[in-house]
């Protein structure tokens, strides 16, 4: 698609379980910065069935205007629907910019559209700038994440770049604001679609990818044994969250290597990082220094993995490891579910550690 007069800057909302999910409020927040600086309006697009009632908050949270689509037909995201309805308002509308979450959905659906639009996309960005003459320069990791390259789009339209979860930080609302919501007709019949949702299944957090997890519990050298390796998955689990693990854990057979983390396994940026009986030398930390909170487990106060942690919590992983377990099963067996915050007590509370500040 060639440059549009109209320009704005777009993101697509990821939403769910009738909430805006965090990750569109951080890409709605840079839009809403790019838009400032390029003089530009900021618009969120919202499709699904039933959801007009989020359009209030991204208007409080960036929005001048929320392009809203509902139909049963857009209940669950199905790329038969969600593709060719996008693929059109954009090109009706002629955005300069669209940025999308960097999550399952965006992961799908923004490269269909791209290739409808017959324009580019940067995947996976940890950030987005603009260069001198208004071009958006698109920051992604390559080659496993050991170095990153800007992307620019000179000549296709949109510029369009999904952003890794928690890459950029949300704007606080504003209760002033308030966006205008232009309804989208949506011209779908229950034929046009060759995909159906059968059912959700849901995959248990700890067998998730490490890339993908929003917590991450990895274990290292100093979690002793396999046996003890298998204390750090149980505390995994009922964090919910993916198992990772440092080179010498691998190398002894603890783990497998896909659940390494570093310069030669993968690089995480997951919400919480909890690292077990690792020491933090620089080729770890290169892997999981993103992580929005790191808590650290280690009998040794001088470890460098000190250094980044948010919580410091100095004592012997064979005391800790099944004391916390303990906790946390009960904490779960009480309330179902255990939120960041219960667990990070938990965590900073248990008996044989010392939380230092
Ligand atoms: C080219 C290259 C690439 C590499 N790539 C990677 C990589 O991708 N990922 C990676 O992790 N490493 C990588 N390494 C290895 C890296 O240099 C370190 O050796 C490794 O990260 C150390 O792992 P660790 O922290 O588990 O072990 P250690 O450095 O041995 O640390 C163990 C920690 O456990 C603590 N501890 C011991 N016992 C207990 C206990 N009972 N309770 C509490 N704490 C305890 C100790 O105080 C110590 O801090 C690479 C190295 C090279 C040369």
């Amino acid at each position: 698609m060639r440059p549009g007069p109209t320009g704005g800057v777009w993101v697509v909302v990821d939403h769910s379980g009738g909430e805006v999910d965090d990750i569109a409020l951080e890409v709605l927040g840079q839009a809403r910065e790019l838009a400032d600086r390029l003089g530009l309006s900021a618009a969120a697009v919202l499709l699904g069935d039933g959801v007009g009632g989020l359009a209030p908050g991204l208007g409080q949270c960036g929005a001048d205007t929320v392009y809203l689509a509902e139909s049963p037909l857009l209940a669950a995201y199905n790329p038969d629907a969600y593709t060719p309805l996008l693929a059109d308002l954009i090109r009706r509308q002629r955005p300069s910019i669209v940025l999308w979450g960097a999550t399952d959905q965006g992961r799908d659906l923004a490269p269909r559209v791209a290739v409808r639009l017959g324009t580019g996309l940067a995947s996976n960005c940890t950030r987005v700038d603009l260069s001198e003459d208004g071009l958006l320069v698109m920051t992604r990791p390559v080659y496993g994440g050991k170095a990153s390259c800007n992307v620019v789009c000179p000549q296709a339209r949109p510029q369009m770049a999904a952003l890794q979860p928690g890459a950029v930080p949300a704007r606080r609302p504003d209760p002033s604001r308030q966006a205008q919501v232009v309804v989208v007709e949506v011209d779908l019949a229950s034929q046009d679609l060759r995909l159906r949702l059968e059912k959700v299944i849901r995959i248990p957090p700890s067998a998730l990818d490490v890339t993908e997890a929003e917590v991450v519990v990895a274990g290292g050298r100093g979690v002793g044994s396999a046996e003890n390796f298998r204390l750090v998955e149980q505390l995994a689990h009922l964090m919910g969250a993916a198992v990772a693990a440092s080179r010498p854990a691998v190398d002894a057979g603890w783990a497998p290597y896909e659940r390494q983390v570093g310069l030669s396994g993968k690089t995480v940026a997951p919400r919480l990082y909890v690292a077990c009986g690792i020491s933090g030398v620089n080729h770890h930390v290169v892997g999981m220094r993103d992580s929005r909170a790191v808590v650290a487990i280690n009998r040794d106060l001088q470890a460098p993995i000190f250094q980044i942690a948010d919580l410091k919590i100095v004592g012997d992983l064979h005391e800790l490891l099944p004391s916390l377990i303990e906790r946390l099963r009960r904490l779960r067996q009480e309330r179902g579910t255990a939120e960041d915050e219960e667990i990070l007590r938990t965590l900073a509370n248990v008996p044989a550690g010392r939380q230092v500040s």
